[in-house]
């Protein structure tokens, strides 16, 4: 049996900071599932697709084949057998992803895949709807949030650091948007799930939040 754990909440929590030294520490395998649905977005985006065209996402998704690697502990997300790591962190994609990801033939062969993953190995998998609907049956469920002034200033520096001229405001703009489209959405929205455990890292450090995460899942 393989030992599952959950970390779900909004963009900018920290949970893939937090959720790879887990991985590390552990000797688990890390599942970024968010970068799976920038893939797909990525593939709209270079399809010419809108966010409004539900149709044409339903349909062009399963010509998308999204399969991830590991290099030296690193997560690669493969589209059709291309790596796609460095396109897929932008804002335009993480917008599309957004949108895109409301779809539910996105989101059931995305499921699909996640659950595979997660039957094989020891993994810590982190999303929006991992406790809830992915791995409902999972052994530690965190929901990982912190305020979204906090979160927009932390997605403003990892931004700037990798070059992407952006302004505040509008991220903190993009991440409110987010945070809603996410918790309203009709097919597994973010929400925590009723056995998950709350963990506010507004005011707590990186390393803080992993050995409280690690001391639950011992
Ligand atoms: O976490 P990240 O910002 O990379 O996720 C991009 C988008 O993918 C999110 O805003 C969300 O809409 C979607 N997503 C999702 N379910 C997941 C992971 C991500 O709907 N499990």
């Amino acid at each position: 049996m393989s030992f599952n754990v959950a970390i779900d909440g909004p963009a900018g929590a920290g949970k893939s900071t937090i959720a790879k030294k887990i991985a590390k520490q552990m000797g688990y395998i890390y599942i970024d599932t968010g970068a799976m649905y920038r893939a797909m977005a990525l593939y709209f985006i270079q399809n010419g697709i809108n966010a409004e065209e539900s149709d044409k996402i339903s349909t062009k998704c399963k010509e998308a084949d999204i399969t991830i690697q590991y290099q030296e502990g690193e997560q690669i997300v493969l589209l059709n057998g291309k790596n796609v790591n460095g396109l897929i962190r932008t804002e335009e994609v993480g917008k599309m992803a957004s949108v895109s990801s409301v779809n539910k033939d996105v989101r059931e062969k995305l499921v699909d895949l996640q659950q595979k993953l997660a039957a094989t190995a020891n993994v810590i998998m982190d999303g929006r709807d991992i406790g809830t609907c992915v791995l409902p049956n999972a052994d530690v469920k965190i929901y990982l949030t912190a305020s979204s002034y906090i979160r927009a200033k932390r997605r403003y520096e990892e931004l700037m650091s990798k070059g992407e001229r952006v302004e505040f405001d509008m991220i903190e703009k993009d991440i409110i948007e987010r945070d809603h489209r996410d918790m309203t959405r009709e097919l597994s929205p973010l929400k925590q799930a009723e056995d998950a455990i709350l963990v506010d890292s507004s005011n707590m450090g990186i390393d803080e939040v992993v050995q409280k995460i690690i001391s639950l899942c011992k």
